[in-house]
Protein backbone atom coordinates (compact mmCIF):
# COMPACT_ATOMS: atom_id res chain seq x y z
CA UNK A 1 0.00 0.00 0.00
CA UNK A 2 1.20 3.36 -0.66
CA UNK A 3 1.86 4.95 2.73
CA UNK A 4 4.02 8.28 2.49
CA UNK A 5 5.65 8.94 5.56
CA UNK A 6 4.63 11.42 8.23
CA UNK A 7 5.58 14.99 6.92
CA UNK A 8 6.75 13.57 3.84
CA UNK A 9 6.35 16.73 1.10
CA UNK A 10 4.80 15.11 -2.11
CA UNK A 11 4.43 17.89 -3.85
CA UNK A 12 5.59 18.29 -7.17
CA UNK A 13 7.12 14.79 -7.35
CA UNK A 14 4.12 13.21 -9.30
CA UNK A 15 2.91 10.05 -7.20
CA UNK A 16 5.63 7.60 -6.66
CA UNK A 17 2.53 4.92 -6.67
CA UNK A 18 -1.03 4.94 -6.23
CA UNK A 19 -2.93 2.17 -4.05
CA UNK A 20 -5.47 0.54 -6.06
CA UNK A 21 -9.60 0.84 -5.43
CA UNK A 22 -9.48 -2.28 -3.12
CA UNK A 23 -6.53 -1.32 -1.12
CA UNK A 24 -8.34 1.99 -0.43
CA UNK A 25 -11.61 0.56 0.27
CA UNK A 26 -9.90 -1.92 3.01
CA UNK A 27 -8.43 0.81 4.91
CA UNK A 28 -11.75 2.43 4.40
CA UNK A 29 -13.54 -0.83 6.09
CA UNK A 30 -10.97 -1.08 8.93
CA UNK A 31 -11.49 2.35 10.34
CA UNK A 32 -15.29 2.67 9.88
CA UNK A 33 -17.98 1.27 12.53
CA UNK A 34 -21.02 2.27 12.62
CA UNK A 35 -21.78 5.09 15.47
CA UNK A 36 -23.53 4.92 18.65
CA UNK A 37 -27.13 5.23 19.26
CA UNK A 38 -29.40 7.86 19.88
CA UNK A 39 -32.93 8.29 21.17
CA UNK A 40 -35.01 10.76 19.25
CA UNK A 41 -38.81 11.40 19.09
CA UNK A 42 -40.87 9.65 16.63
CA UNK A 43 -41.48 12.49 15.09
CA UNK A 44 -38.41 13.17 13.74
CA UNK A 45 -37.29 9.06 12.89
CA UNK A 46 -38.78 8.96 8.78
CA UNK A 47 -35.15 7.72 7.24
CA UNK A 48 -33.43 7.14 10.44
CA UNK A 49 -31.81 4.06 11.15
CA UNK A 50 -33.08 2.02 13.71
CA UNK A 51 -30.37 1.11 16.08
CA UNK A 52 -31.92 -1.72 17.86
CA UNK A 53 -34.92 -4.61 17.22
CA UNK A 54 -37.94 -3.00 17.96
CA UNK A 55 -40.59 -5.36 19.60
CA UNK A 56 -43.85 -4.62 20.37
CA UNK A 57 -45.25 -4.68 23.82
CA UNK A 58 -49.08 -4.61 22.74
CA UNK A 59 -51.37 -6.53 20.14
CA UNK A 60 -53.15 -4.39 17.73
CA UNK A 61 -55.51 -4.55 17.78
CA UNK A 62 -56.02 -5.19 21.70
CA UNK A 63 -59.36 -6.32 21.17
CA UNK A 64 -61.65 -7.81 18.91
CA UNK A 65 -63.25 -5.17 16.55
CA UNK A 66 -66.03 -4.58 14.03
CA UNK A 67 -64.73 -3.98 10.15
CA UNK A 68 -68.05 -3.42 8.55
CA UNK A 69 -70.77 -0.79 9.43
CA UNK A 70 -73.76 -3.57 10.14
CA UNK A 71 -75.05 -5.82 13.39
CA UNK A 72 -72.74 -7.81 15.02
CA UNK A 73 -74.89 -11.18 15.46
CA UNK A 74 -74.37 -14.67 16.79
CA UNK A 75 -73.23 -16.03 13.48
CA UNK A 76 -75.50 -19.63 13.79
CA UNK A 77 -78.44 -18.19 14.58
CA UNK A 78 -78.67 -15.75 10.87
CA UNK A 79 -77.74 -19.55 8.90
CA UNK A 80 -80.38 -19.82 6.04
CA UNK A 81 -81.58 -15.99 6.35
CA UNK A 82 -81.57 -14.88 2.76
CA UNK A 83 -84.47 -12.32 1.44
CA UNK A 84 -87.04 -15.28 0.69
CA UNK A 85 -86.38 -16.74 4.19
CA UNK A 86 -85.96 -13.44 6.29
CA UNK A 87 -84.84 -13.22 10.07
CA UNK A 88 -86.04 -11.23 12.47
CA UNK A 89 -83.73 -9.47 14.95
CA UNK A 90 -83.74 -7.60 18.08
CA UNK A 91 -81.38 -4.19 18.21
CA UNK A 92 -79.77 -3.97 21.70
CA UNK A 93 -78.02 -1.26 21.11
CA UNK A 94 -74.82 0.39 19.35
CA UNK A 95 -70.96 -0.26 19.93
CA UNK A 96 -69.17 2.61 18.39
CA UNK A 97 -65.61 3.06 18.01
CA UNK A 98 -64.49 3.86 21.83
CA UNK A 99 -67.58 3.23 22.76
CA UNK A 100 -68.22 -0.45 23.46
CA UNK A 101 -71.80 -2.10 23.77
CA UNK A 102 -71.81 -3.00 27.63
CA UNK A 103 -74.22 -6.14 27.34
CA UNK A 104 -74.44 -9.12 25.55
CA UNK A 105 -75.23 -10.58 22.17
CA UNK A 106 -77.95 -13.66 22.33
CA UNK A 107 -79.45 -15.44 19.76
CA UNK A 108 -82.47 -13.45 18.21
CA UNK A 109 -80.52 -9.82 19.46
CA UNK A 110 -78.19 -7.82 17.27
CA UNK A 111 -76.13 -4.69 18.19
CA UNK A 112 -75.80 -1.82 16.05
CA UNK A 113 -71.73 -1.40 14.96
CA UNK A 114 -69.88 1.16 13.49
CA UNK A 115 -66.25 -0.44 12.07
CA UNK A 116 -63.46 -0.19 14.17
CA UNK A 117 -65.92 -0.40 17.69
CA UNK A 118 -65.21 -3.42 19.65
CA UNK A 119 -67.21 -6.69 18.93
CA UNK A 120 -70.11 -7.11 21.56
CA UNK A 121 -69.81 -10.22 24.38
CA UNK A 122 -71.50 -13.49 22.46
CA UNK A 123 -71.81 -11.78 18.93
CA UNK A 124 -68.95 -13.52 16.66
CA UNK A 125 -69.74 -12.08 13.23
CA UNK A 126 -71.27 -8.40 11.62
CA UNK A 127 -73.72 -8.33 9.18
CA UNK A 128 -73.19 -6.12 7.01
CA UNK A 129 -76.00 -2.95 7.20
CA UNK A 130 -76.87 -3.28 3.41
CA UNK A 131 -78.06 -6.88 3.65
CA UNK A 132 -80.12 -6.12 6.36
CA UNK A 133 -83.90 -3.76 6.48
CA UNK A 134 -85.24 -2.20 9.67
CA UNK A 135 -89.48 -2.56 10.35
CA UNK A 136 -90.08 -0.76 12.63
CA UNK A 137 -88.40 -1.92 15.83
CA UNK A 138 -86.80 -4.83 14.82
CA UNK A 139 -84.28 -5.93 12.32
CA UNK A 140 -84.55 -7.78 9.24
CA UNK A 141 -81.76 -10.02 8.53
CA UNK A 142 -82.18 -11.03 4.79
CA UNK A 143 -78.53 -13.28 4.69
CA UNK A 144 -75.80 -15.43 6.72
CA UNK A 145 -72.80 -14.56 7.75
CA UNK A 146 -70.29 -17.26 9.03
CA UNK A 147 -68.58 -17.16 12.30
CA UNK A 148 -66.04 -14.57 12.03
CA UNK A 149 -66.84 -12.51 9.05
CA UNK A 150 -65.67 -9.03 9.12
CA UNK A 151 -64.10 -9.25 12.16
CA UNK A 152 -60.98 -7.92 13.15
CA UNK A 153 -59.08 -10.45 15.75
CA UNK A 154 -57.14 -9.04 18.35
CA UNK A 155 -53.68 -8.96 18.07
CA UNK A 156 -54.08 -10.29 13.70
CA UNK A 157 -52.64 -7.00 12.70
CA UNK A 158 -49.47 -7.04 15.26
CA UNK A 159 -48.89 -9.56 18.24
CA UNK A 160 -47.01 -8.95 21.45
CA UNK A 161 -43.81 -9.92 21.54
CA UNK A 162 -43.49 -10.26 17.77
CA UNK A 163 -40.30 -8.60 16.16
CA UNK A 164 -42.09 -5.29 14.64
CA UNK A 165 -38.49 -4.09 12.99
CA UNK A 166 -35.06 -5.25 12.85
CA UNK A 167 -32.24 -2.81 13.41
CA UNK A 168 -30.72 -1.54 10.56
CA UNK A 169 -34.13 -0.47 9.14
CA UNK A 170 -34.25 3.27 7.48
CA UNK A 171 -37.63 3.74 8.87
CA UNK A 172 -40.25 5.06 6.32
CA UNK A 173 -43.33 7.26 6.89
CA UNK A 174 -45.76 3.75 7.25
CA UNK A 175 -42.91 2.21 9.88
CA UNK A 176 -43.65 5.50 12.24
CA UNK A 177 -47.23 4.53 12.18
CA UNK A 178 -46.98 1.15 13.03
CA UNK A 179 -44.19 2.19 15.89
CA UNK A 180 -46.94 4.70 17.26
CA UNK A 181 -49.65 2.32 17.24
CA UNK A 182 -47.48 0.19 19.69
CA UNK A 183 -47.04 3.02 21.68
CA UNK A 184 -43.62 3.98 20.78
CA UNK A 185 -42.91 7.95 21.62
CA UNK A 186 -38.88 7.82 21.22
CA UNK A 187 -37.01 5.05 18.96
CA UNK A 188 -32.95 4.42 19.37
CA UNK A 189 -31.71 5.33 16.38
CA UNK A 190 -27.44 5.27 15.19
CA UNK A 191 -26.32 8.71 15.45
CA UNK A 192 -25.55 10.19 12.30
CA UNK A 193 -22.12 11.28 10.67
CA UNK A 194 -21.14 14.82 11.00
CA UNK A 195 -19.96 16.39 7.88
CA UNK A 196 -18.17 19.31 7.19
CA UNK A 197 -16.93 20.39 3.52
CA UNK A 198 -14.07 22.95 3.19
CA UNK A 199 -13.67 23.53 -0.57
CA UNK A 200 -10.41 24.51 -1.31
CA UNK A 201 -8.77 26.95 -4.08
CA UNK A 202 -7.88 30.73 -4.83
CA UNK A 203 -10.01 31.14 -7.33
CA UNK A 204 -13.49 30.36 -6.07
CA UNK A 205 -16.54 31.96 -5.70
CA UNK A 206 -19.07 31.23 -3.16
CA UNK A 207 -22.16 28.74 -4.73
CA UNK A 208 -24.64 30.66 -6.41
CA UNK A 209 -22.24 33.60 -7.23
CA UNK A 210 -21.71 34.89 -11.60
CA UNK A 211 -18.10 33.58 -12.83
CA UNK A 212 -16.03 36.34 -13.27
CA UNK A 213 -12.55 37.36 -14.31
CA UNK A 214 -10.71 34.34 -13.81
CA UNK A 215 -12.55 32.89 -11.28
CA UNK A 216 -14.78 29.52 -10.94
CA UNK A 217 -17.89 29.77 -9.28
CA UNK A 218 -17.87 26.52 -6.68
CA UNK A 219 -19.06 24.07 -8.31
CA UNK A 220 -18.25 20.83 -5.93
CA UNK A 221 -19.86 22.09 -2.75
CA UNK A 222 -23.62 22.29 -3.49
CA UNK A 223 -22.98 18.73 -5.03
CA UNK A 224 -21.14 17.00 -2.05
CA UNK A 225 -23.56 18.60 1.01
CA UNK A 226 -26.61 16.60 -1.30
CA UNK A 227 -24.27 13.83 -2.07
CA UNK A 228 -24.01 13.59 1.41
CA UNK A 229 -27.54 14.58 2.42
CA UNK A 230 -28.49 11.46 0.54
CA UNK A 231 -26.40 9.37 2.46
CA UNK A 232 -27.54 10.27 5.79
CA UNK A 233 -25.01 12.83 6.50
CA UNK A 234 -25.91 15.38 9.14
CA UNK A 235 -24.29 18.70 7.67
CA UNK A 236 -22.35 20.90 9.96
CA UNK A 237 -20.64 23.40 7.73
CA UNK A 238 -19.52 24.22 4.49
CA UNK A 239 -16.91 26.82 3.87
CA UNK A 240 -14.52 27.75 0.80
CA UNK A 241 -11.16 28.35 1.81
CA UNK A 242 -8.31 29.84 -0.32
CA UNK A 243 -4.65 27.81 -0.98
CA UNK A 244 -3.01 28.82 2.58
CA UNK A 245 -1.11 26.22 4.68
CA UNK A 246 -2.95 28.09 8.25
CA UNK A 247 -6.12 28.97 6.25
CA UNK A 248 -6.83 25.41 5.28
CA UNK A 249 -5.13 23.60 8.45
CA UNK A 250 -7.51 25.62 10.69
CA UNK A 251 -10.70 24.56 8.53
CA UNK A 252 -9.88 21.28 8.64
CA UNK A 253 -9.16 21.02 12.60
CA UNK A 254 -12.48 21.37 13.32
CA UNK A 255 -14.42 18.43 14.32
CA UNK A 256 -16.57 16.16 12.66
CA UNK A 257 -17.08 12.22 11.23
CA UNK A 258 -16.36 12.64 8.04
CA UNK A 259 -14.46 15.63 7.15
CA UNK A 260 -14.68 16.29 2.99
CA UNK A 261 -11.79 18.38 1.32
CA UNK A 262 -11.90 19.51 -2.44
CA UNK A 263 -9.28 20.65 -4.26
CA UNK A 264 -5.47 20.40 -3.24
CA UNK A 265 -5.40 17.09 -3.06
CA UNK A 266 -2.42 16.20 -5.44
CA UNK A 267 1.15 17.08 -5.64
CA UNK A 268 0.83 20.40 -7.05
CA UNK A 269 2.90 23.30 -5.40
CA UNK A 270 -0.72 24.62 -4.27
CA UNK A 271 -1.85 21.65 -3.04
CA UNK A 272 -1.65 21.74 0.98
CA UNK A 273 -4.12 19.03 1.58
CA UNK A 274 -1.96 15.99 2.06
CA UNK A 275 0.97 17.60 3.45
CA UNK A 276 -1.03 18.93 6.71
CA UNK A 277 -2.69 15.51 6.96
CA UNK A 278 0.21 13.41 7.10
CA UNK A 279 1.96 16.20 9.45
CA UNK A 280 -1.21 16.59 11.70
CA UNK A 281 -2.80 13.41 11.45
CA UNK A 282 -2.81 10.24 8.99
CA UNK A 283 -2.72 10.16 5.37
CA UNK A 284 -2.92 6.53 4.62
CA UNK A 285 -3.72 6.52 1.41
CA UNK A 286 -2.55 9.30 -1.63
CA UNK A 287 -2.79 8.39 -5.12
CA UNK A 288 -5.71 6.03 -6.40
CA UNK A 289 -5.41 3.68 -9.42
CA UNK A 290 -8.50 4.75 -10.92
CA UNK A 291 -9.95 6.83 -13.42
CA UNK A 292 -10.97 9.97 -12.80
CA UNK A 293 -9.88 10.56 -9.11
CA UNK A 294 -6.88 9.28 -9.34
CA UNK A 295 -5.21 11.95 -6.76
CA UNK A 296 -7.74 10.92 -3.67
CA UNK A 297 -5.94 11.04 -0.77
CA UNK A 298 -8.17 9.36 2.70
CA UNK A 299 -6.78 9.98 6.33
CA UNK A 300 -7.60 11.07 9.69
CA UNK A 301 -7.34 13.79 11.50
CA UNK A 302 -7.68 13.22 15.07
CA UNK A 303 -10.85 10.96 15.00
CA UNK A 304 -12.36 12.56 11.68
CA UNK A 305 -12.17 10.62 8.65
CA UNK A 306 -10.94 12.83 5.92
CA UNK A 307 -11.22 12.40 2.11
CA UNK A 308 -9.25 14.47 0.09
CA UNK A 309 -11.29 14.71 -3.07
CA UNK A 310 -10.04 16.00 -6.27
CA UNK A 311 -11.19 19.76 -7.23
CA UNK A 312 -12.25 18.75 -10.78
CA UNK A 313 -16.22 18.21 -10.35
CA UNK A 314 -16.36 14.79 -12.01
CA UNK A 315 -13.33 13.24 -10.11
CA UNK A 316 -14.79 14.85 -6.89
CA UNK A 317 -18.06 13.51 -7.49
CA UNK A 318 -16.47 9.77 -8.25
CA UNK A 319 -14.10 9.80 -5.43
CA UNK A 320 -17.03 10.60 -3.23
CA UNK A 321 -19.33 7.90 -4.76
CA UNK A 322 -16.07 5.31 -4.37
CA UNK A 323 -15.27 6.40 -0.96
CA UNK A 324 -16.65 8.93 1.00
CA UNK A 325 -20.48 8.03 0.83
CA UNK A 326 -19.80 4.65 1.64
CA UNK A 327 -18.28 5.70 5.17
CA UNK A 328 -20.59 8.34 5.98
CA UNK A 329 -23.30 5.72 4.48
CA UNK A 330 -21.42 2.64 6.71
CA UNK A 331 -20.82 5.33 10.05
CA UNK A 332 -24.80 5.69 9.99
CA UNK A 333 -25.71 2.21 9.52
CA UNK A 334 -26.87 1.56 6.04
CA UNK A 335 -26.25 -0.13 2.97
CA UNK A 336 -22.68 0.48 2.30
CA UNK A 337 -23.23 -0.24 -0.90
CA UNK A 338 -23.77 1.75 -4.52
CA UNK A 339 -27.22 3.37 -3.81
CA UNK A 340 -27.69 3.43 -7.62
CA UNK A 341 -30.36 1.16 -9.48
CA UNK A 342 -28.15 -1.26 -11.53
CA UNK A 343 -29.18 -2.79 -14.75
CA UNK A 344 -27.74 -5.57 -17.19
CA UNK A 345 -27.71 -4.10 -20.78
CA UNK A 346 -25.66 -4.39 -24.06
CA UNK A 347 -22.94 -1.53 -24.98
CA UNK A 348 -23.74 0.38 -27.90
CA UNK A 349 -20.13 0.93 -28.86
CA UNK A 350 -16.52 -0.49 -27.50
CA UNK A 351 -15.55 0.83 -23.68
CA UNK A 352 -11.70 1.18 -23.82
CA UNK A 353 -10.17 0.96 -20.71
CA UNK A 354 -6.35 0.83 -19.30
CA UNK A 355 -6.08 -2.16 -17.18
CA UNK A 356 -4.28 -0.89 -13.73
CA UNK A 357 -6.39 1.19 -13.13
CA UNK A 358 -10.52 1.15 -12.28
CA UNK A 359 -12.32 3.24 -15.04
CA UNK A 360 -15.78 5.17 -13.69
CA UNK A 361 -17.37 5.55 -16.99
CA UNK A 362 -20.54 8.51 -17.75
CA UNK A 363 -22.96 6.70 -19.98
CA UNK A 364 -26.35 7.10 -21.47
CA UNK A 365 -28.76 5.00 -22.36
CA UNK A 366 -30.32 4.56 -25.70
CA UNK A 367 -33.04 2.17 -27.24
CA UNK A 368 -31.84 -0.65 -24.23
CA UNK A 369 -28.06 0.15 -25.09
CA UNK A 370 -25.70 1.71 -23.17
CA UNK A 371 -23.66 4.48 -24.79
CA UNK A 372 -20.53 5.80 -23.31
CA UNK A 373 -20.33 9.55 -22.87
CA UNK A 374 -16.70 10.39 -25.33
CA UNK A 375 -15.82 13.27 -23.08
CA UNK A 376 -12.89 11.33 -21.06
CA UNK A 377 -11.70 15.03 -19.22
CA UNK A 378 -12.13 14.88 -15.32
CA UNK A 379 -13.04 18.40 -15.43
CA UNK A 380 -15.77 18.18 -17.58
CA UNK A 381 -19.21 18.06 -14.69
CA UNK A 382 -21.67 18.48 -17.70
CA UNK A 383 -20.54 15.14 -18.74
CA UNK A 384 -22.41 13.65 -15.18
CA UNK A 385 -25.48 15.88 -15.92
CA UNK A 386 -25.75 14.48 -19.34
CA UNK A 387 -24.73 10.89 -18.22
CA UNK A 388 -27.93 8.59 -17.29
CA UNK A 389 -24.88 6.32 -15.08
CA UNK A 390 -22.04 4.87 -15.26
CA UNK A 391 -20.11 1.83 -15.59
CA UNK A 392 -17.17 0.50 -13.33
CA UNK A 393 -14.43 -0.85 -15.27
CA UNK A 394 -12.64 -3.02 -12.85
CA UNK A 395 -8.44 -2.79 -12.83
CA UNK A 396 -7.83 -6.35 -14.81
CA UNK A 397 -9.73 -5.42 -17.53
CA UNK A 398 -8.86 -3.96 -21.26
CA UNK A 399 -12.89 -2.51 -21.66
CA UNK A 400 -15.99 -4.49 -22.86
CA UNK A 401 -16.43 -4.72 -26.94
CA UNK A 402 -19.48 -3.38 -28.42
CA UNK A 403 -22.88 -5.71 -28.02
CA UNK A 404 -21.24 -7.00 -24.31
CA UNK A 405 -23.48 -6.65 -21.53
CA UNK A 406 -22.59 -4.74 -18.68
CA UNK A 407 -23.71 -3.71 -15.09
CA UNK A 408 -24.35 -0.12 -15.57
CA UNK A 409 -25.90 2.52 -12.34
CA UNK A 410 -28.09 4.79 -12.94
CA UNK A 411 -28.24 7.64 -11.50
CA UNK A 412 -31.78 8.00 -11.12
P1 LIG B 1 -7.40 21.03 -7.73
O1 LIG B 1 -7.87 19.69 -7.34
O2 LIG B 1 -7.45 22.02 -6.62
O3 LIG B 1 -6.04 20.94 -8.37
O4 LIG B 1 -8.39 21.57 -8.82
C1 LIG B 1 -8.51 20.91 -10.06
C2 LIG B 1 -9.43 21.70 -10.98
O5 LIG B 1 -10.73 21.72 -10.42
C3 LIG B 1 -9.04 23.12 -11.19
O6 LIG B 1 -9.36 23.48 -12.52
C4 LIG B 1 -9.92 23.85 -10.22
O7 LIG B 1 -10.16 25.19 -10.63
C5 LIG B 1 -11.18 23.05 -10.27
N1 LIG B 1 -11.91 23.14 -9.01
C6 LIG B 1 -11.37 23.05 -7.78
N2 LIG B 1 -12.29 23.18 -6.84
C7 LIG B 1 -13.47 23.35 -7.49
C8 LIG B 1 -14.80 23.55 -7.06
N3 LIG B 1 -15.13 23.58 -5.76
N4 LIG B 1 -15.75 23.71 -7.99
C9 LIG B 1 -15.44 23.66 -9.30
N5 LIG B 1 -14.21 23.46 -9.77
C10 LIG B 1 -13.21 23.33 -8.88
MG1 LIG C 1 -6.92 23.89 -6.25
Amino acid sequence: MNRPHPNADVRMRGFVSRATVDEALAWLNGQVQTLPAEKIALSDAVGRVLAVDVVSQFDVPGFDRAMMDGYAVVAADTQGASPYNPLPLTVLGTALPGQPFLGSVAPGQAVRVMTGAPMPDGADAVLPAEVTELDGPRLIAQADVPPGRHVGFQAEDIRRNALLLPAGRELRPQDLGVLSSVGVAEVSVVRRPTVRIVATGNELLPAGSAPHGYHITDANTPMLRALAVRDGGQMLSAEIVPDQRERILAAIRQPCDVLLVSGGSSVGQEDHVPTLVAEHGELAIHGIAMRPSSPTGLGKLGPALVMLLPGNPVSCLCAYDFFAGRAIRMLGGRNPDWPYRRARLPLARKLVSTVGRVDYARVTLAGGQIEPVSISGASVLSSTTRADGFVIVPGDSEGYAAGSAVEVFLYD
